[in-house]
């Protein structure tokens, strides 16, 4: 499956806003945002031109993508099904971002990052409902059991994400045995469980061209 291997900082910068996506790094003062909050490249600097219109939505709906590590064909898609769907369709975009097991997976503390999230499960380290899936787009439901296999609980990024976890709420749609390394989903989540600095109603505009 095709993803984007990159360097992630410059996604940030790019953006010009933390997009999280280096677990630890993101909260103390070697993230690269802190230093030098410009577009990367040799005119990074000189791009300082107000974004109004298509650009401002083509940058919120990159911000998304970027955020869930989703490519352009797949981030489509789930506008499409949200547009179909009933409901308010940018809700639903960020609720289906949200369901991925990988983002489940981050959003628990089995790792710091999504990307290392990502990682694990591609590994074939996390369960649902006791059965390996290692699909990182895999949607849970409300009621799914989400676990480290106990031969990866010990792993280095396991134990990071935990500890990191541990210090933060955990979101209200989901809970968390840290000792037995496993989590449910309550519900599937809505909007406002939703902590994410990204502006739906732009992405939806954007493909509702
Ligand atoms: Fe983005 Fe984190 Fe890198 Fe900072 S450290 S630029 S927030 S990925």
């Amino acid at each position: 499956m095709a993803r984007y291997t990159g360097a992630v900082c410059r996604l940030c910068r790019r953006e010009g806003v933390k997009l999280f996506l280096k677990g630890t790094k993101c909260t103390s003062d070697r993230c690269p945002i802190e230093k030098r909050n410009f577009a990367p490249g040799q005119h990074g600097k000189d791009r300082k031109a107000k974004i109004v219109g298509y650009g401002l939505q083509l940058n919120e709906k990159q911000k998304a993508k970027r955020m869930y590590f989703t490519l352009e064909g797949q981030f489509r898609e789930y506008y499409e099904k949200a547009n179909r769907a009933t409901g308010v369709t940018g809700e639903l975009l960020i609720q289906q971002l949200e369901r991925r097991l990988d983002n489940v997976a981050y959003r628990l503390g089995f790792a710091i990052s999504r990307r290392q999230a990502r990682q694990l499960v591609r590994h074939g380290h996390v369960t649902v409902n006791g059965r390996k899936v290692n699909i990182p787009s895999y949607q849970v439901s409300a009621g799914d059991e989400v676990a480290v296999r106990e031969s990866a609980r010990k792993l280095q990024i396991v134990e990071q994400g935990a500890q990191l976890a541990a210090q933060n709420p955990l979101p209200t749609w989901l809970e968390m045995n840290f000792d037995a390394m496993t989590g449910r989903v309550l519900a599937l989540p809505r909007r406002k469980d939703v902590n994410l600095p990204v502006n739906e109603q732009l992405i939806v505009e954007l493909y509702s061209k």
